[in-house]
C-alpha cells in the first residue's frame, strides 16, 4: 500500500506532530513488506488517530538481521560510549515529555498526568541503565590451584522483546534500558494498540546516537510477537502481558532454540488494611491500588482484605471515595481514570461484573459503561464476595475490586497468599512489627507498606508464582541481559 511513512497527527489538546508509522529497523522507518497498515484508534473518542504499518514474520527476520549485524558493533564498543547515547536519549525523552504524553494519552487513553509521570519514569529508566553502562563487570575468583581465573559479563546478542499497551512507552524502556546498557541489540514489538510513542520515540534514539540497528521497532498482532518467540537467531525473549501469552512464549522459546526467557505476567494483589491504619491514607492507597491507570495495571490491588472492627465503616468511605474519582476525558488534567484502551477490554470488564452479580456478590457502586463515546467504566467496588468467585479469583485488569472481612493476622494471610499469582501486596497498618512481619509472610515479589503502586527505577519488579519469571528494573534486570563467562589460565611454575 501506499501509505505514507509519517502523517501529521493532531491531539485532543492540540498539539501537531509528525507520527512515524512505518516500521523502524536500521534506523529507518520503512513499510513492511505485506504493505499491510493496522489503525490506532483514540480509546476516549472511538476516533482513528492514524495507521501503522503491520509488521509479519518476513518483517521480524529483517529486523533481526539488522540487528544482528548491529551486535557485532555496538557489543565491542566502549560501554562508556553506550552509556553516553542512553544518556542522551534520556534527555530527549525529558525535552519531549509533553508530546510523548500526549501521544500516550491520545494512544492509550490513560489520563494526562498520569501520562507525564509514565513519561518521567522512562527517563529515570533509561539514566539509570546509561549509569550501569560502563559498571558491569566481571570477577577474579581466588581458586588457589595452579589457575588464574576470572569471568567476564557478555551480552547475550538479539533480543526479543514483546510488550503490553497498559504502558506503553514505560514498557519499552524496561525493556530497552538494561538490554542496550549491557551491549545487546533488540527486536521490540509493541502492542497492536499502542504503537505510537515507540515509533515517535526511535526518532529520538536516531537524534541521540545510537548506530543503527540497535533498536529495531516493529508494529503487529500476536503472531508477529510469535515470530519472535520462534526465532532461531533471537537468543533471548522478553515478554510483559498475559499469563496464557506468557506460557505460549515460553513453550515456543524452549521448542525453537532454548533462547532465554523473562516473563512479567499477571495478577490478583492483595491490599490489606489493618484496623490499626490510618484510614484516610489507607482509603487514598487502596482507591489509587485499583483505579490508578483505569485499572489496567499487572499488579492493581484488585482483593481489598479489611479487618472486621472496621469494615463497615471502611466500605462506606471507599464508595464515596470511588465515587469522586473524575472519569472522564483523559486530556482534563483533573482527571484520574480514562477510558479503557479498547472495546476488547471493555466487553471482558463488563462481562466479569455480570459475573460478579450473577454469582451473588453485592456491587456497591459502579458497574456500568458511561454513556458517552469511547471505552469509559464506572469505578466499581464489590464487596460480600466469596473467595471462591471469578471476582476474586481472575485477573479482571479493570475497574473493579473486591472488598473482604479478615479477623486475624493469620487468616488474612491465608487469604492473601491463596492466589495462583504473586506480583505484588499491599499492607496498611501504623504498627511496625506487624507490617515486616506480614510482609515477610505473603508471597510477592513487591510488597508495598502504606502505598501502593509505587515504582523506582532502582528498585526490582517481578512476580512470584504464575505472575513471571525474572525481575525487571534495578540492578537484578542486568542478570537478564548477560551471561557469565568463566575463564581458566593455567599457571606454569617458573
Ligand atoms: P497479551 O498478553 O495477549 O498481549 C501482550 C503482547 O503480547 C502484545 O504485544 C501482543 O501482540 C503479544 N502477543 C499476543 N499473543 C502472542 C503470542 N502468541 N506470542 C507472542 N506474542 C503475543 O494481552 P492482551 O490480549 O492485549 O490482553 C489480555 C489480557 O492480558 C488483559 O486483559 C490482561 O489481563 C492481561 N495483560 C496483562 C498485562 C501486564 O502488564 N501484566 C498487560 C496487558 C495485558
Amino acid at each position: 500500500s501506499g501509505f505514507p511513512l509519517s502523517t501529521q497527527v493532531t491531539l485532543p489538546n492540540g498539539i501537531k506532530y509528525d507520527q512515524p508509522t512505518g516500521l523502524f529497523i536500521n534506523n529507518e522507518f520503512i513499510p513492511s513488506v505485506s504493505g499491510k497498515t493496522l489503525k490506532v484508534e483514540n480509546p476516549a473518542t472511538e476516533e482513528i488517530l492514524t495507521e501503522v504499518y503491520e509488521a509479519d514474520a518476513d518483517d521480524v527476520n529483517i529486523a533481526v538481521d539488522a540487528a544482528e549485524a548491529a551486535f557485532k558493533t555496538w557489543s565491542v564498543m566502549q560501554p562508556s560510549e553506550r552509556g553516553r547515547a542512553l544518556y542522551r536519549l534520556a534527555d530527549l525523552i525529558e525535552r519531549d515529555l509533553e508530546i510523548l504524553s500526549s501521544i500516550e494519552c491520545a494512544d492509550n487513553g490513560k489520563a494526562i498526568a498520569l501520562a507525564r509521570g509514565d513519561v518521567a519514569l522512562v527517563a529515570k529508566v533509561i539514566r539509570y541503565y546509561a549509569g550501569y553502562a560502563d559498571k558491569v563487570t566481571g570477577t577474579v575468583i581466588e581458586t588457589n590451584d595452579g589457575h588464574f581465573t576470572y569471568t567476564r559479563r557478555e551480552p547475550i546478542g538479539v533480543c526479543g522483546q514483546i510488550i503490553p499497551w497498559n504502558f506503553p512507552l514505560l514498557m519499552w524502556s524496561w525493556k530497552i534500558g538494561p538490554a542496550l546498557a549491557t551491549g545487546n541489540t533488540v527486536v521490540l514489538k509493541t502492542a497492536e494498540s499502542t504503537p505510537l510513542s515507540a515509533l515517535y520515540a526511535s526518532k529520538l534514539a536516531v537524534e541521540a546516537g545510537i548506530p543503527p540497528g540497535v533498536i529495531n521497532i516493529i508494529s503487529g498482532y500476536g503472531a508477529t510477537g510469535a515470530a519472535i518467540s520462534n526465532h532461531m537467531k533471537i537468543k533471548k525473549v522478553a515478554f510483559t502481558g498475559s499469563t496464557n501469552t506468557g506460557r505460549a512464549i515460553l513453550k515456543s522459546a524452549a521448542e525453537s532454540n532454548l533462547k532465554k526467557a523473562t516473563l512479567e505476567l499477571g495478577g490478583k494483589s492483595p491490599n490489606i488494611v489493618f484496623a490499626d491504619a490510618d484510614i484516610p491514607k489507607a482509603i487514598e492507597m487502596t482507591n489509587l491500588g485499583i483505579f490508578f491507570n483505569s485499572g489496567e495495571v499487572c499488579c492493581a490491588g484488585s482483593r481489598i482484605y479489611v479487618q472486621d472492627s472496621i469494615y463497615d465503616k471502611f466500605l462506606q468511605q471507599l464508595k464515596e471515595r470511588t465515587e469522586a474519582n473524575k472519569v472522564g476525558n483523559p486530556f482534563d488534567p483533573e482527571t484520574f481514570q480514562g477510558p479503557q484502551t479498547s472495546k476488547t477490554q471493555l466487553d471482558k470488564i463488563l462481562h466479569y461484573v455480570d459475573v460478579g452479580k450473577q454469582d451473588g456478590a453485592t456491587l456497591v457502586t459502579g458497574g456500568y459503561r458511561l454513556e458517552r463515546p469511547g471505552w469509559f467504566v464506572a469505578p466499581t467496588v464489590f464487596a460480600n464476595v466469596k473467595e471462591d468467585m471469578k471476582v476474586v479469583k481472575e485477573e479482571i485488569f479493570g475497574p473493579v475490586v473486591t472488598v473482604s472481612k479478615f479477623s486475624s493476622v493469620d487468616e488474612v494471610i491465608e487469604l492473601a497468599n491463596n492466589s495462583e499469582y504473586g506480583l505484588a501486596a499491599g499492607i496498611h497498618t501504623t504498627d511496625v512489627h506487624k507490617a515486616i512481619d506480614v510482609s515477610n509472610r505473603l508471597n510477592a515479589g513487591t510488597i508495598w507498606i502504606n502505598t501502593y503502586n509505587n515504582f523506582h527505577e532502582a528498585v526490582p519488579f517481578g512476580g512470584y508464582g504464575q505472575s513471571g519469571i525474572g525481575r525487571e528494573m534495578g540492578e537484578q534486570a542486568l542478570e537478564n541481559y548477560t551471561q557469565h563467562k568463566a575463564v581458566r589460565i593455567k599457571i606454569e611454575k617458573k
